[in-house]
């Protein structure tokens, strides 16, 4: 099973579970994918992009972030690497641990995973900044 981030042409984004890729392209060629907001069926799969924190006030969580690395893919799974590497994957409960780090303070290792629009909004209303990154699959 594969989880895609799907957006329709209306601009809703949504998460839909695949048995594969092939089987993504096969139900969207037929034009078998509704966005569940609109029942749109002009729905493209958008980019994986987790959410990375990175708090202004704490300097050791910050990804040094370059414009030219979003050109070479080869530089983007360095990057993924790297955010894999020092940074803890919460998954979906990324707003619920973001503000436990944020308020508490309790640990210092940087995390990262997803988050809705909704969420992402009450938490920059909330002082707290995210860095959203492209995310390429190290496969293909
Ligand atoms: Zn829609």
């Amino acid at each position: 099973m594969i989880k895609y981030n799907l957006k329709c042409n209306n601009g809703h984004e949504f998460e839909s579970w695949f048995l594969d890729s092939k089987e993504f392209d096969k139900l969207n060629k037929r034009q078998l994918l509704e966005c569940i907001y609109c029942s749109s069926s002009k729905v493209k799969k958008s980019i994986m992009s987790p959410m990375v924190s990175v708090i202004r006030k704490e300097k050791n969580r910050k990804i040094s972030f370059d414009k030219n690395l979003l050109m070479e893919k080869k530089k983007l799974i360095q990057l993924r690497e790297h955010v894999e590497k020092n940074f803890t994957y919460v998954g979906d409960k990324f707003s619920k641990k973001i503000r436990e780090i944020y308020y508490d303070k309790k640990t210092k290792k940087g995390i990262y995973g997803t988050t809705t629009p909704e969420e992402r909004n009450e938490l920059s209303e909330e002082g707290i900044e995210l860095l959203s990154i492209p995310w390429v699959s190290k496969d293909n």
